[in-house]
């Protein structure tokens, strides 16, 4: 199943949320699905919380398909997918380029993690905070953590996936921490869908692309990961406890290239879609 999440039409001002099953080049409206969701109370339990009751919304959204309303799939605003990851974590240099560059292995960097607030959609576009510093694309797998775990071995990480989306992991160039550099506003774009895991049985062989302007700049498979989906799974979890909805973004294919004001990215991953991305400068 592709989940979306999405406003209609022109969203300035749009208040309107929805969530969506994609089919082709429609979506099919299965808002209402959401209502089974249990009401929130303070303090809350770490995680997504749509992700957290993934198998009962499934359900939910089976009935209401047959009767769902249609609108086309370009006429909305995608927003991220998951709308409350308690963390977006990093691989760092997980492609055998980097290995050849650095000559660390991923594990040798260990992790660095993205702010919450800057994840978007598709839709949002990328805006750069600082235009006079460079700012690269990076085009990554994006596990999305479909339970609670911790200490998680190797022959049980596919179990703990929900699934997966596309991950630009937006990147200023400069000396200062990964933190500073990788988490202004905007530079964590979500989409087009969530994909769930039973319709990617193995996501260690994806083809991964980025177009910039239409001029392919990435073209990468995820079967040259250095550390696989399972692999990356327990390495994270070996420090720390993972939630539903946690992301975790795979590593930058080789090609980060800058991007500018007006620039019109397309980022592609075989089996999830693709969604077009839009450079702008912070308007403040
Ligand atoms: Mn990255």
């Amino acid at each position: 199943m592709k989940i979306c999440r999405y406003k209609i039409g022109n969203a300035k001002g749009s208040t309107s949320q929805h969530v969506g099953v994609v089919e082709g080049d429609q979506i099919l409206d299965v808002s209402k699905a959401i209502e089974i969701l249990p009401a929130m109370r303070w303090p809350l339990e770490p995680g997504d919380q749509f992700i957290t009751n993934l198998d009962a919304l499934r359900t939910a959204i089976t009935v209401l398909l047959a009767t769902a309303p249609r609108v086309p799939l370009d006429s909305v605003e995608l927003l991220s997918p998951i709308a409350n990851p308690n963390k977006v974590i990093c691989g760092v240099a997980n492609y055998p380029e980097h290995v050849k560059a650095t000559g660390k292995q991923p594990n040798d960097h260990g992790l660095f993690f993205k702010a919450m607030s800057s994840v978007v959609g598709p839709a949002h576009g990328v805006e750069l905070r600082l235009p006079d510093r460079i700012t690269v694309h990076e085009t990554e797998l994006a596990i999305v953590i479909g339970k609670t775990g911790t200490r998680i071995a190797r022959k049980d990480a596919l179990s703990y996936v929900a699934g997966y989306t596309i991950g630009l992991d937006m990147t200023m160039r400069g000396d200062e921490a990964y933190s500073f550099l990788k988490s202004p506003d905007t530079y964590t774009v979500l989409g087009p869908c969530f994909v769930t895991a039973d319709e990617i049985p193995d996501p260690n062989a994806l083809d991964i692309k980025l177009w910039v302007n239409g001029e392919l700049r990435q073209n990468e498979n995820t079967r040259r990961m250095v550390f696989d989906v399972q692999r990356l799974i327990e390495f994270t979890s070996s420090i720390l406890t993972l939630y539903p909805g946690d992301v975790i973004l795979t590593g930058n294919p080789f090609g980060a290239t800058r991007v500018f004001d007006g620039d019109k990215m397309k980022a592609s991953i075989e089996a999830i879609g693709t969604m077009d991305v839009a450079i702008r400068n912070y308007a403040g």
